[in-house]
């Protein structure tokens, strides 16, 4: 393996990610469900900085309640630096630092996020140069949205979500994020559209476990166009969300009359990502929902993933 060039200390940036299309199918044996997503990367970043260190090390700073991210290595980013040491024959350790800004437990992947970024900081610190598909692949065994915090844009994901397509979507889009302080957990939000489901009878006879986004959803975004977009926007998992936190079907209404085009909860919530018509549409349903006593950011995509900055 050759350590080329090694670095003092790296700093990467990754995305959050919204998903702009969420269909969940049956369950597989294994216990995952069948997923058609569509995720965009969004201008709201993760900051992971790596520095040398004899041993393996993390801490957490930011918008974050203490004890919510765990810094051992439960923690993704801490499991991505030891999966590049494992995989090089790297034998010293890394001293990371995480600055949040993806909310925890918010359905926007923000560990997915650190995970990516902390596989091209360690990779770039150590001078591993394990490539682009290396990468990939370790990313896929961190977790089926790392693969797409890698590589960021707008893309497609089948399967259990951990197969990724690019798509093609030039334009830019703007979103306005309402966040909330209290994450919700993904594992409970699939049980709870379970539940849910099994109530009304829904998937009983045939869950089907193959998924294709629809080819509205593709070519709106191919348009660039917000507008075809807003009535093809669908998250399955959105019924869950609410049945456990019901103020945010007040708040998907709330987004909807300050003038965005339509809300729809990010993956498992309970971030809500209301789509808007352009820059100062945004602004201005971002400045009605702060008055309103929201937390509320303007972000746009697609961005890039995990870049290494300076
Ligand atoms: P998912 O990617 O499953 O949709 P999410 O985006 O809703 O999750 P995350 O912030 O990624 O939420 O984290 C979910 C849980 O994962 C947290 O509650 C935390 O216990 C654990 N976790 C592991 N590593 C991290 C990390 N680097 N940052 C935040 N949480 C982490």
């Amino acid at each position: 393996m050759s350590m080329a060039q090694r670095s003092d200390a790296v700093h990467v940036r990754a995305p959050g990610k919204i998903n702009v299309y969420l269909a969940v199918g049956g369950r597989h044996d294994d216990g995952y469900h069948a997923l058609a997503t569509v995720f965009q990367a969004v201008s709201l970043y993760e900051d992971v900085y790596a520095s040398p260190a004899h041993d393996f090390s993390l801490t957490v700073s930011g918008d974050v309640d203490p004890g919510t991210v765990p810094l051992d290595d439960r923690n993704l980013a801490m499991r991505a630096a030891r999966l590049v040491a494992q995989t090089a024959g790297v034998t010293e350790g890394v001293e990371l630092h995480i600055r949040k800004s993806v909310p925890v437990a918010g359905g926007m992947g923000g560990g997915s996020a650190d995970a990516a970024a902390a596989l091209v900081a360690c990779d770039a610190l150590w001078g591993t140069e394990l490539g682009a598909s290396v990468l990939h692949d370790l990313a896929a065994r961190l977790g089926a949205d790392v693969p797409f915090a890698l590589h960021g844009g707008t893309a497609v994901g089948t399967g259990r979500g951990e197969r990724l397509t690019p798509a093609l979507a030039p334009g830019r889009f703007d979103w306005v994020l309402v966040t909330s302080e209290k994450g919700l957990s993904t594992p409970e939000m699939y049980a709870g559209l379970d539940e849910l489901r099994a109530r009304v009878g829904a998937l009983a006879d045939d869950p089907p476990l193959s998924l294709d986004v629809p080819i509205a959803v593709l070519q709106a975004l191919r348009a660039g166009d917000p507008l075809a977009l807003a009535p093809s926007m669908i998250n399955d998992l959105e019924q869950a969300a609410v049945r456990e936190r019901p103020s945010l079907d007040l708040l998907l209404a709330e987004g909807v009359q300050a003038g965005a085009l339509t809300g729809i909860v990010s993956g498992s919530g309970p971030t809500v990502a209301f789509l808007c018509a352009g820059p100062e549409a945004a602004a201005a349903v971002q400045e009605e929902l702060i008055a309103a006593g929201h937390r509320a950011l303007h972000v746009h995509g697609a961005v890039p993933g995990a870049r290494i900055i300076g």
